[in-house]
């Protein structure tokens, strides 16, 4: 009963030319596409000229970012209001690159999530554990501590516009993908506390998506899994063909 949804995450890459031809080869190739939701996430230089492209396809526009004011004298940030006035309709939050170069916590993460629903966009909340955390065997505690965070401001309201990446860091553009297994454990206890924070019903309702090393050959191992509803993807969005094939891989059997 949950539609799939997977997001391209170019991060720091793709000029705006180079961003409009790729965006233009998805159109074409994923534009009759059922039982999927696909987003694509470009640096913002490129957001307006990719929502713009977009127009027309139910392919979707994600900002990697979203700061939590709408507006003032904060040099170099991008909020909301401006996300949805060039386009974008989702913003990922919280990715462990921002919460590792970038100074984002837990906290931060929340301000950002709650900013950027306020502001009428979908919000990608994503929580993973370091290495070092998981061969402690604190992952659960870790993502406990990152989900109460990030979800301190989320209504329940507005969980149809509230999606949950699962990316263990230890996973992210390292080739190194969680076992399916693995993966649908620490989905399966973050549905749980989806559940102790907003009913059960409600935390059937939201995604969680996978993300680290996600490619067409393990995607859909991964999208099998019970609790897993979609990926983000980074390195493997960069080519259409490798993006495409990860998609179809997420279409519901
Ligand atoms: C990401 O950036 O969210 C990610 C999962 O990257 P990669 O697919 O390259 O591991």
């Amino acid at each position: 009963m949950r539609t799939p949804f997977v997001v391209g995450n170019w991060k720091l890459n793709k000029t705006i030319a180079e961003a409009l031809a790729l965006v233009t080869e998805l159109k074409n190739q994923l534009g009759a596409v059922k039982g999927v939701a696909v987003g694509v996430a470009p640096p913002f230089t490129a957001l307006s000229a990719v929502a713009k492209r977009l127009e027309g396809s139910s392919i979707v526009t994600c900002a990697q970012n979203c700061f939590w004011e709408p507006s003032g004298a904060f040099t170099g940030e991008i909020s909301a209001p401006l996300i949805a006035d060039a386009g974008g309709t989702w913003a990922i939050v919280g990715h462990s690159e921002r919460r590792q170069f970038f100074g984002d916590t837990n906290e931060s993460v929340g301000k950002k999530a709650k900013a950027a629903l306020a502001g009428g966009l979908g919000v990608i909340v994503c929580v993973g554990e370091q290495l070092a955390e998981r061969d402690s065997n604190r992952t659960l505690e870790v993502v406990d501590a990152q989900l109460a965070g990030g979800l301190a401001g989320v209504a329940a309201n507005a969980t149809s516009r509230l999606v949950i990446a699962y990316e263990p860091v230890w996973a992210i553009g390292t080739g190194r993908t969680a076992t399916p297994g693995q993966a649908q454990e620490v989905h399966a206890h973050i549905r749980k506390r989806l559940a102790d924070q907003y009913g059960a019903q409600v935390a059937d309702t939201i995604r969680i998506q996978y993300g680290g090393s996600v490619k067409p050959s393990n995607a859909e191992a991964l999208m099998a899994e019970k609790d897993i509803d979609g990926a983000l993807v980074g390195g493997a969005s960069l080519e259409a063909a490798d993006f495409v094939a990860i998609v179809k891989a997420a279409r519901p059997g």
